[in-house]
């Protein structure tokens, strides 16, 4: 028997699911499929002891939409959790982002005009006119003192590249501000769910099948094969895919290049309280992952012992590669893409896969996969509801 649905989504996260949820909204039939064991993509949280574990890194939701702030807190509970992360460099403590507080540390000024005489000093002898790279736009912001010890060592651990050759927009993702403010974000809203993501993932397939453990290819595969052997089988009209593009097709045209990051967790039974904080940097080269989580504290400190997670930045490779790949570098490599590298050779190549994408009309590319953007979850909502939206319009 035949099972017919009017889109087949590639990826339970955040991007799949709310299209999901949208379409079932607008009567609409969905099979959704992950290759992972769970759902929700990298915003799934797991229950350690009461503590909800950021298994893919740590996510802190914030925007400035009011829209997908409502939409968002239709599905949880949000605490009131301000991001304030501490860095370390060396034997020093500095608070995140660059702000009176760094500053006063760093050159034990007290106001916003001593901060700015000693930073323009820095620039001044730099004769940047016109920011090309994030080691420029950096240093045309902050100063060389700031540079050197709080944004160099981490950023080129975090994208494995010099900073002369990365994108300045990844630095202005950051706010550099003059007051005595450490909340790492400028938006109007934040806050981390209370009991994790999962739920809001969960929430949003509700009525959607799913099939974990699977992969799109050989998902397609399997239906050929069930329908040929007459038995029951699954199709779509539509694929919502947000996978990597490059992977869909083959990498016929060359490999996007991506970021990712192995995950070392420790589960503390008998630690109360690790580092005091949620989020401690780790700014300097020598110290080989770039911050150390701690997730009790997203919620405040809840929860028996502690789990903490160190991030270590890595080189992706696609998963065949990588079983292969003999360790050469001094990098270990992962299978899972987390941060496309949206330079110069990567983004010509994307714009040459979108044209690709437009020749296969029945396939959606999306999330930050799909889209190769380094988007935050509010973004991605916002990009999943307009899609959901021209979907329902047609
Ligand atoms: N960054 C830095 N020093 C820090 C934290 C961040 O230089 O202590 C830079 C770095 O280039 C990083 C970028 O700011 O890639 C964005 O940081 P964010 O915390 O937004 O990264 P994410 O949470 O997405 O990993």
């Amino acid at each position: 028997m035949r099972k017919h649905y009017d889109y087949l989504i590639v990826g339970t996260g955040l991007y799949g699911s709310v299209f999901s949820h949208e379409m079932k909204k607008n009567g609409k039939k969905c099979y959704a499929i992950d290759k992972r064991n769970h759902v929700g993509g990298n915003i799934y949280t797991r229950n350690v002891r009461g503590i909800q574990v950021h298994e893919y890194g740590a996510h802190i939701f914030h925007t400035s939409n009011t829209k997908i702030w409502d939409y968002v807190s239709e599905f949880a509970d949000f605490n009131h959790y301000v991001n304030s992360p501490i860095a370390v460099y060396k034997d020093e403590i500095y608070n995140l982002p660059f702000n009176m507080n760094t500053f006063s540390r760093l050159w034990g000024i007290k106001t916003p005009a001593e901060a700015k005489t000693k930073i323009q000093e820095q620039i001044a002898q730099l004769h940047i006119t016109e920011p090309q790279n994030l080691e420029e736009q950096a240093l045309s912001l902050a100063g060389t003192d700031v540079y050197e010890k709080l944004i160099k060592g981490y950023t080129e651990k975090q994208w494995g590249r010099d900073c002369r050759e990365l994108p300045a927009f990844i630095i202005k993702r950051l706010p550099f501000r003059f007051t005595y403010d450490n909340n790492y974000f400028n938006d109007r809203y934040q806050g981390i769910p209370i009991g994790g993501y999962t739920q809001i993932i969960e929430k949003l397939l509700e009525g959607t099948e799913v099939a974990l453990n699977v992969k799109y290819r050989d998902f397609v595969k399997k239906q050929m094969e069930l329908k040929a052997q007459g038995q029951d089988y699954v199709t779509w009209d539509k694929v919502l895919y947000t996978g990597m593009i490059d992977e869909y097709f083959d990498y016929r045209l060359g490999s996007l290049e991506y970021r990712s990051l192995r995950f070392e967790q420790e589960v503390m039974p008998d630690c109360d309280n690790f580092q005091g904080n949620a989020v401690v940097n780790y700014t300097e080269r020598e110290i080989p992952f770039t911050r150390i989580i701690e997730h009790k504290h997203f919620e405040f400190g809840k929860g028996e012992g502690t789990v903490i997670t160190r991030e270590y930045p890595v080189e992706w490779r696609p998963e065949d590669k990588c079983a292969f790949s003999e360790n050469d570098t001094a990098e270990c490599t992962s299978s899972e893409p987390y941060y496309p590298v949206n330079n110069e050779r990567n983004d010509t190549l994307f714009v040459k896969y979108k044209e690709l994408a437009k020749k296969e009309p029945n396939v959606i590319f999306g999330g930050r996969l799909g889209a190769y953007k380094y988007y935050d979850m509010d973004k991605v909502i916002e990009a999943a509801l307009d899609t959901a939206e021209t979907e329902i319009e047609k």
